[in-house]
């Protein structure tokens, strides 16, 4: 058989093209990492070709014998990993893993109260547009507009004006622990139940460096691409007693053949999160942030109008307020493109300007992490990142910074 670059020309040069760009810029997007060979090996394996509806030892499909052996991996090493009873690892993505543990949980029209988007939450906690905003009431809880934190007084109020049939504790973009037993008592004072989307923090859960929000929560939910480090798709892990309702919420709920060659490589990524190496880079994931967090909070970047939301960080990621900067958050994002860092603008909690343009910036340090950066490397890109986002910043500035960038890029070669 021929390979891809003879099949397809025009799709290798653009694979090979998104090498050399992961190769040569810092990927600093708090949601993406790089996912190792051996994972990607399964994911581009033949288990691709295999339809397996159902679920171990109950398939639809015959010659199913090896699958079930991956996805049996791919679920005990879940379970073992974060402490659950019950891990379906079919989801194909984290949308698709909430849809099903809310499927799972509820019944069209009940209420459900999750963060805001705006604040930090996620599309599926109940966005106008999104499924969970069109089947489900929405009521949507809010970070204080001084500290920045989840205001639980809140959630507690809200919780017990509107009796939400399910409470959604979980962030895209906040840059502190949520407090489960908390939510767990309001939930309780109200009957409902509580579902965690850990998708950004699960790496950090896996390796012991954030609380484990599955002895709280009725279900939680996970990407598996995130600080998690494996191929896109996602996992949900609940009780026994509540194990059968969400198989059936995902298969045949939600979707029909499950990727096998993803849930292969879901089984690869969850037995390298249990090891000493995965717990050191994590380890370095969270210094990262904080030595970020640092140094945008020095006195040159305070008189540029550069703020750190809730002045630090306790997980991978630090959100930059630009509000009194000179910069929006596309002006940020560009100018650290053009240096060769990649980040994403966010809009911050009360944000003025709209969502195409925001005022704020999410840096991550998963990625970097990943590949290689210690403490020294991080303070190195923590500086870099400051003096971009100044006022002085010149053409003399971007040449400085982008060598400085490519040096960091050609010490932490990827992939070789
Ligand atoms: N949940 C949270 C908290 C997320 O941040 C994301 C993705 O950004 C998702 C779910 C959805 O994951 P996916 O993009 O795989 O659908």
């Amino acid at each position: 058989d021929a390979d891809l670059s003879t099949v397809d020309p025009e799709v290798a040069e653009a694979v090979a093209a998104e090498l050399t760009r992961q190769r040569s810029t810092l990927e600093m997007i708090a949601s993406e990492n790089f996912a190792p060979a051996g994972v990607l090996q399964a994911q581009g394996s033949v288990l691709t070709n295999k339809y397996a509806e159902g679920y171990p030892g109950r398939r639809y499909y015959g010659g199913c014998e090896h699958v079930d052996v991956v996805e049996n991996l791919a679920i005990e090493r879940a379970k073992s990993l974060f402490g659950a009873e019950h891990a379906n690892v079919q989801p194909h993505s984290g949308a698709q893993a909430n849809a099903a543990a809310m499927v799972s949980m509820l019944e069209p029209g009940d209420t459900i109260l999750g963060l805001d988007l705006a604040h930090g939450g996620h599309l599926t906690h109940g966005m106008r547009l999104n499924f969970s905003g069109r089947l489900y009431n929405v009521v949507a809880y809010h970070v204080d507009a001084e500290t920045g934190l989840i205001d639980m007084a809140e959630v507690d109020r809200l919780a017990t004006e509107h009796r939400p049939k399910l409470i959604i504790a979980g962030w895209s973009a906040y840059p502190r622990q949520l407090d489960f037993a908390e939510f767990r008592r309001i939930a309780d004072s109200v009957g409902a139940k509580l579902m965690v989307d850990m998708a950004h923090f699960a790496g950090l859960v896996a390796a012991g460096l954030h609380p484990n929000p599955v002895p709280f929560a009725d279900i939680v939910t996970t990407t598996t691409h995130k600080t998690l480090g494996g191929p896109r798709g996602g996992i949900v892990l609940c009780g026994k007693e509540h194990a059968k309702k969400l198989n059936s919420a995902v298969f045949p709920g939600q979707q029909g053949g499950p990727l096998e060659h993803v849930i292969a490589a879901k089984a690869v990524a969850l037995k390298i999160a249990a090891s000493e190496e995965f717990r050191d880079r994590q380890q370095r994931v969270l210094q990262g942030a904080k030595l970020l967090a640092q140094r945008l909070s020095e006195p040159d970047c305070a008189t540029a109008g550069v703020r750190v939301l809730t002045g630090g960080t306790d997980v991978h990621l630090v959100l930059v307020d630009l509000v009194k900067s000179e910069l929006d958050g596309k002006q940020a994002e560009d100018r650290l493109h053009s240096i060769g860092i990649t980040v994403n603008r966010n809009a911050v909690p009360f944000d003025p300007r709209p969502p195409m343009v925001t005022s704020g910036l999410r840096i991550g340090t998963p990625a970097l992490a990943t590949r290689g950066f210690g403490a020294d490397d991080f303070t190195e890109v923590a500086d870099i990142i400051a003096r971009a986002l100044l006022p002085e910043f010149d053409e003399a500035t971007r040449d400085e910074l982008g060598s400085r960038v490519s040096l960091l890029a050609d010490k932490h070669p990827l992939y070789v």
